[in-house]
């Protein structure tokens, strides 16, 4: 009884450990990730750090608002601190190029609601085609 105690104590401690290493590299990344970017920093130090635990934590984290996700070309992406994530897409190249929204009270006004985070897709074409 004391046994498995004991082993259960170490089994949290162990976790809480791990949850510290993965939010401390987090908090070192001022742009947007993926899990697996996050995986591959993590792992070159803390090889017994999973990607299932990375993904775990990134899910808590992200349904206590302190992670905002974004799609970007298929791939979910997160960031702490970023709060939109905006795409310019060249319709004569299709490619993406990727921009930050300073301020978001143009948009504010509009939405129903208290806006935790904004992904926009703004289709065009881009100055180098413009020029060219
Ligand atoms: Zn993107
Ligand atoms: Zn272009």
């Amino acid at each position: 009884m004391l046994l498995i105690f004991i082993i259960n104590k170490m089994t949290l401690k162990r976790k809480t450990k791990q949850k510290e290493i993965i939010e401390e590299q987090i908090s070192k990344i001022k742009t947007f990730f993926s899990a697996e970017e996050l995986y591959e920093i993590i792992k070159q130090k803390y090889p017994e750090i999973g990607i299932a635990t990375i993904y775990r934590h990134l899910k808590e984290k992200e349904k206590g608002k302190t992670l905002f996700s974004y799609l970007c070309e298929r791939r979910k992406i997160y960031s702490t601190e970023k709060k939109s994530h905006c795409h310019f897409i060249c319709e004569t190249t299709g490619k993406t190029i990727h921009f930050d929204l300073d301020n978001i009270d143009f948009i504010k006004n509009k939405v129903p609601g208290k806006i935790s985070s904004i992904q926009i897709e703004i289709k065009g074409i881009c100055n180098d085609c413009k020029n060219a």
